[in-house]
């Protein structure tokens, strides 16, 4: 097959200590700290993006970002479940299966803005013959007051300048207000950035949780666009703000999607004994998912990191992150 990694069962740990027997975990890489500074794992990065087998390859950073409580753990869990089954057809699982993975742990249940790296990078052979490294970040924030709203917008420039896919996890619909938070984060991390000819950053996905209107867009990705083209749309007898976000927004991406996810039922959105199996989760939601998973994922949907139009390694990927950070931190 296509795929080869360095399988370890990640799927029944338990302990809360540092790597207690190499299994994978979320690391906390990035930490904004309450009064505001930020703090760099370096170490834990550096342990992560130069293991010997993924330092030197192409890498593929696929970020989700988004605001706390809205499900973000739970779809990561399930593509570290499609990572794991290496791409199967059976990736999914069986109905019965607890779901674990960025969720597991209480500490990534706290409500800390900052970023979390999947501890294990996976080895991808792409159709074309290459092998890339992929890394899984969950960027997180809160938007409650003005100082957050800084915080949460640094950390999502960040995540944005360091991945080549960024997925913004939305609830409900696109608001007026999720569209200006993009504009201030892409703003905040196109500052810190060279200028170039080229669009600063590569592929951003919408993706829009409980989406109750399928009538007027469909589920999935056709639906998601159309809607989004609506959304994004520029015209005369808008207000010059609207105009201005969503110019803004265009001239950042390179690629621009969305995907509208149906609601996953009322046993994982209130139960607090749910432990993710697919038996209690709505099938409306599985059969999207089985569509989300490997439109996001796939060797062959997966685009490799780009600065200014050059591949990036793990080890490049490093350094950035570094150079990033230092202009922050002021
Ligand atoms: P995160 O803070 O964004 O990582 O959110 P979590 O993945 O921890 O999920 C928060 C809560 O929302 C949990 O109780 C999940 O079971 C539930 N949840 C997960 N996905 C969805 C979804 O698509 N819609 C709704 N309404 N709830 C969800
Ligand atoms: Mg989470």
């Amino acid at each position: 097959g296509w795929w080869s990694l360095s399988d370890k069962n990640v799927y029944d740990w338990s302990s809360e200590e540092e790597e207690p027997d190499g299994r994978a975990r979320p690391i906390q890489v990035l930490l904004v700290k309450d009064d505001h500074t930020f703090e760099l794992d370096e170490a834990a990065l550096s342990r992560i993006l130069l293991a010997e087998e993924v330092r030197d390859r192409d890498v593929v950073a696929i970020s989700v970002a988004g605001a706390f409580r809205k499900g973000k753990s739970f779809l990561m869990d399930f593509m570290l479940r499609y990572m794991y089954n290496h791409a199967s057809d059976t990736w999914l699982g069986n109905a019965d299966e607890p779901l674990t993975g960025f969720s597991w742990r209480g500490g990534s249940e706290r409500e800390t803005t900052g970023i979390q790296i999947w501890s294990e990078v996976f080895l991808v052979d792409k159709p074309d013959g290459s092998k890339v490294a992929v890394l899984l970040m969950d960027t997180q924030g809160t938007f409650d007051s003005q100082s957050t709203l800084r915080d949460s917008a640094t950390v999502f420039a960040l995540s944005t300048m360091i991945s080549s896919m960024q997925v913004y996890n939305i609830s409900q619909n696109v608001q007026e207000d999720d569209l200006q938070h993009l504009q201030l984060f892409t703003e905040y991390g196109r500052l810190a950035m060279e200028e170039t000819f080229l669009k600063p950053f590569q592929s951003m996905i919408f993706l829009v949780r409980d989406w109750s209107f399928p009538y007027e867009f469909s589920y999935g990705q056709e639906g998601g666009m159309k809607f989004l083209e609506k959304r994004l749309k520029i015209s005369e007898n808008q207000h010059e703000e609207l105009q201005n976000v969503r110019k803004h927004i265009h001239s950042c991406f390179t690629n621009i999607s969305c995907f509208l996810m149906p609601h996953p039922g009322l046993k994982v959105a209130t139960n607090p004994n749910f432990d993710g199996r697919i038996k209690e989760i709505d099938g409306e939601f599985i059969n999207n998912l089985k569509v989300l998973v490997p439109w996001l994922l796939s060797p062959r949907n997966i685009d490799v990191k780009e600065i200014n139009g050059s591949k990036i390694t793990c080890r490049g990927l490093l350094e950035y992150f570094k150079a990033y950070i230092k202009i922050y931190q002021g």
